[in-house]
């Protein structure tokens, strides 16, 4: 296989975009992307503070690492979920890519911070992954804010997008459905959130990380079985293999045809949203969901009561 682009010998094959590229022109390629997503979404304006939600897995690093080299001045925030080893590793990687980078990163331990661990989490009835993802979401808000960001940055690539909207398609879950875009906009108590990401697939981020030498996490969290969008992942993964292209033309086709439709549900739902009468968070409820998972997480066992749903906007 030669390079699409300088004819030299190929090493990454991008089915999707019926091409396979030399590590150069591929490295050059994942830039292009990235920066294609930032000014097709306005994601990131001139002069703006940028912080990357860094898991010390391959999207966060290599997001990181491409704004970096884009000449965004991109700091890092890790969080520590307090999974054993996992977290261990995971925070080695983080500090490792931030030291050779020169880079600021900032470190939160979900213990000292809030007095659970995502463990302990999972002792409440919220499934550990739907607990740790509030979580992140909470305390990654929360820090942006507290620290002057004006954006924050998660690594979310093109089949976790994929994987979100189908299962959010499958459940016809229409108020996630509005809010499932590659950059939501700063509202009153949030954060800019972007993706620069959702152009690339795993894969090709994983490529990436191997040509650019950057150490990640490999091995899969503990905690992680029983997530659905792993379910998601592998049927769309068979899906893709025999049409190569269905991923990106089912998020984009979402995108530019159903998006804009949910535009007024969006703004109904922004407009909903209040504080939460303990922390001062964005909410719907009178007690944020972060709030109420964090009481159920650091009761006593005996004592846990059911689980409610609501329709906080975490
Ligand atoms: Fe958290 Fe689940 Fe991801 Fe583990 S797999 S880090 S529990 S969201
Ligand atoms: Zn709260």
């Amino acid at each position: 296989m030669k390079c699409r682009r300088c004819e030299e010998q190929a090493v990454v094959e991008v089915r999707h975009a019926h091409a396979a590229y030399c590590p150069t022109c591929f490295v050059e390629r994942c830039r292009e992307q990235v920066s294609r997503a930032i000014g097709e979404h306005r994601m990131i304006r001139s002069g703006e503070k940028v912080l990357v939600a860094v898991s010390g897995g391959k999207d966060s690093l290599a997001v990181w690492d491409l704004l970096l080299d884009l000449g965004y001045p991109a700091d890092g925030v890790y969080l520590g979920l307090g999974i054993g080893g996992y977290s261990d590793r995971s925070g080695d990687c983080a500090r490792a890519f931030a030291e050779r980078r020169g880079a600021t990163l900032i470190e939160i331990d979900l213990a000292s911070e809030v007095g659970f661990t995502i463990p302990q989490a999972a002792n409440t009835r919220r499934m550990p992954c739907s607990a740790c993802g509030l979580a992140k979401r909470h305390l990654l808000n929360k820090t942006a804010l507290d620290h002057g960001y004006d954006v924050l940055v998660t690594g979310h690539n093109l089949d976790d997008e994929v994987a979100v909207l189908f299962g959010n398609t499958l459940q016809w879950n229409m108020p996630y459905l509005a809010r499932q875009r590659p950059a939501l906009p700063e509202s009153s108590g949030f954060a800019r959130r972007v993706k620069p990401l959702v152009r690339l697939t795993e894969r090709e981020t994983a490529a990436y990380c191997v040509i650019r030498r950057i150490d990640y996490i490999v091995e899969e969290c503990p905690m992680a079985s029983g997530n659905r969008h792993l379910l998601y992942k592998e049927l769309l993964n068979t899906l893709e293999e025999r049409d190569p292209g269905a991923k990106a033309t089912f998020l984009n086709g979402f995108a530019d045809r159903v998006a804009p439709l949910l535009d007024d549900l969006a703004a109904q739902e922004r407009d909903s949203v209040g504080t939460c009468s303990r922390c001062g968070s964005p909410t719907t409820a009178e007690v944020c969901a972060f709030c109420r998972l964090r009481d159920q997480a650091t009761r006593p066992p005996r004592r846990r009561k059911k689980r409610r749903r609501d329709r906080s906007v975490h």
